[in-house]
């Protein structure tokens, strides 16, 4: 029997229009989503873990200042960086968040650390830092996550006092959370999130994707999930969770649960965005309703995709 194993990442969903997008800026995005994706994929070719390939494809795309997450993180309504992330193993159903952290610059690894060292789901703000430091992770200053453009964006949401979700119709409304969810050689799924959440977030604001359940979900009988886009709708219909039990009690496809939740339930209440999926056969599926959501895939049966329009 052919061993399946794969992994798909996204880097945020939104108003991505090709209009607005020079060549030069869509080959970085696709050089940084290619990076990642292979390196995610490298780990499972070499035996690695999901829960690896999971980690390592999210580290990537946190240091590239494209995506909003570690680097790249946009700017809360006091100025500052607080970021959420999360990881989750469909084996066991551990689970590792951080929330409103500052001052790393790979939360993802950090959440890692506290499914694996802390005792806890879930650590928040100086609590999640002083962990952080006491797992040897460095301290960054502000200076290593600003970023021109963020800035600018903050200050034209701030100029509205509006937050990103609901900004100008003339900017981009750009979801840059990254993630990543993978199926290894031994049939275990995870699923890793990461975001700097939204533009102008009021300061304490937490989004979906440190949220089990919600923004980030694992589960070995049924898939692995991690979305993005307006965090608030998301927690509200638990999207992650919501996929898994709809394949588990009612046996729908992966495609169908996600197109339920996707284009249907989040599209009601006003949910923007999309995600990322693989089942427990090695299925992937990236859907989203809005404009467009950078993703990408690779799979043992060597597909390889790098996408961002629809
Ligand atoms: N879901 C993220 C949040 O609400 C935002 C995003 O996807 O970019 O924090």
């Amino acid at each position: 029997m052919a061993v399946n194993f794969g992994i798909a990442i996204h880097g945020g969903a939104g108003t991505i229009l090709k209009s607005t997008m020079t060549p030069e800026l869509q080959a970085q995005y696709e050089d940084a989503l290619k990076c990642a994706v292979e390196t995610g994929f490298r780990a499972l070719e070499n035996g690695g873990s999901a829960l690896d390939a999971v980690e390592a494809a999210v580290t990537v795309l946190e240091d590239f200042p494209l995506f909003n997450a570690g680097k790249g993180s946009v700017f809360n309504n006091k100025g500052s960086h607080e970021m959420d992330a999360a990881i989750m193993s469909g084996s066991d159903l551990n689970a590792g968040t951080v929330c409103g952290i500052k001052s790393v610059a790979n939360p993802i690894q950090v959440a890692r650390k506290v499914m694996e060292e802390s005792g806890h789901v879930m650590l928040m703000g100086d609590g999640a830092l002083e962990f952080a430091k006491s797992q040897g992770f460095e301290v960054k200053n502000e200076d290593y996550f600003f970023t021109q453009q963020r800035y600018n964006q903050w200050q034209e949401a701030m100029a509205e006092n509006k937050v990103q979700l609901d900004h100008t119709e003339k900017s981009d409304k750009k979801f840059g959370t990254v993630g990543a969810v993978a199926l290894d050689k031994n049939g275990n799924l995870a699923a890793a999130t990461s975001t700097g959440g939204l533009t102008n977030k009021k300061f304490g604001r937490i989004g979906d994707s440190p949220v089990v359940g919600a923004g980030t979900y694992a589960n070995n009988d049924t898939c692995a999930i991690s979305c993005t886009g307006v965090g608030e709708l998301f927690i509200r219909k638990v999207v992650g969770h919501n996929i898994s039990c709809r394949m588990a009690f009612l046996g729908e496809t992966l495609q169908k649960a996600c197109d339920v939740l996707v284009h249907d339930e989040l599209v009601k209440i006003g949910g923007e965005g999309g995600l990322v999926a693989i089942d427990k056969n090695g299925n992937i599926y990236m859907p989203f309703n809005s404009e467009g959501m950078y993703r990408a895939s690779m799979s043992s049966s060597g597909t390889q995709e790098i996408l961002i329009y629809k």
